[in-house]
């Protein structure tokens, strides 16, 4: 069995990675979404386990002291992180997974993974990025220039990646991700074993 592909849903906080990963997840039940740790305090309707492994510091830090993660950054305030067990088991098993994770994140999985695909969501316009932090409800305003102020580094890391995906509407996203996915699927180099049978010295 081939291995499962990693695909890296990235980009600046407001942007809609979460909305777009929980879209492609209701329309491929072929893709797994890795569930991420955080000292972030759940907010309302975040559930334990599903939406973040809730951790106090002490167990984030040990925890990247054992190298139980495949990364893990320090993002206004609090730290984030990639569990490495569960990813490496569902990829063996033949599943694709998605990392949905901030800049600094995907520029680690960048140096593990070299042949992961990185996508970086784009907002139509700053503004709209502001707006949509703000529409969302979750965050203090303080908290929300702090995020934007991050945006401002995190486009600067924008040709470390494979692809932008435009979020105008969540349905042309949630689309152009599934195009995404389904041409990395093709590629020649994804797809020895059925190239060998027409192939006589591969
Ligand atoms: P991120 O995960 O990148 O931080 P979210 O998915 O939480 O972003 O989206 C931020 C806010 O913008 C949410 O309130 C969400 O409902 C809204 N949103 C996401 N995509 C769109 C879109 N295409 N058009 C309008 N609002 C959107
Ligand atoms: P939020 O607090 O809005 O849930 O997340 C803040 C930022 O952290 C978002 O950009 C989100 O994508 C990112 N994030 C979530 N999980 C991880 C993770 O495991 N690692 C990293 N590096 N970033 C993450």
């Amino acid at each position: 069995m081939s291995r499962g592909l990693l695909l890296v849903v990235s980009g600046p906080s407001g942007a809609g990675k979460g909305t777009i990963c929980k879209e492609i997840l209701a329309k491929r039940p072929d893709l797994q979404l890795s569930v991420s740790a955080t000292t972030r305090k759940p907010r309302e309707g975040e559930v334990d386990g599903k939406s973040y492994f809730f951790l106090q510091e002490e167990t984030f830090r040990n925890m990247i002291e054992q190298g139980e993660f495949i990364e893990w950054a320090s993002f206004c305030q609090n730290y984030y992180g990639t569990p490495k067990k569960a990813v490496e088991e569902q990829l063996k098993a033949g599943h694709d997974v998605i990392l949905e994770i901030e800049v600094q994140g995907a520029m680690q999985v960048r140096s593990k993974f070299p042949e992961a695909v990185f996508i970086f969501v784009l907002p139509p316009s700053i503004e709209e990025l502001k707006n949509r932090i703000i529409g969302r409800g979750t965050e203090a305003m303080h908290v929300i220039e702090e995020r934007m102020e991050r945006a401002k580094k995190e486009f600067e890391q924008i040709d470390k990646y494979n692809y932008i995906l435009l979020n105008d509407t969540v349905e042309a996203a949630t689309e152009r991700l599934s195009a995404i996915i389904d041409a990395e699927k093709l590629r020649i180099e994804r797809n020895e074993e059925t190239i060998k049978q027409f192939v006589n010295n591969k």
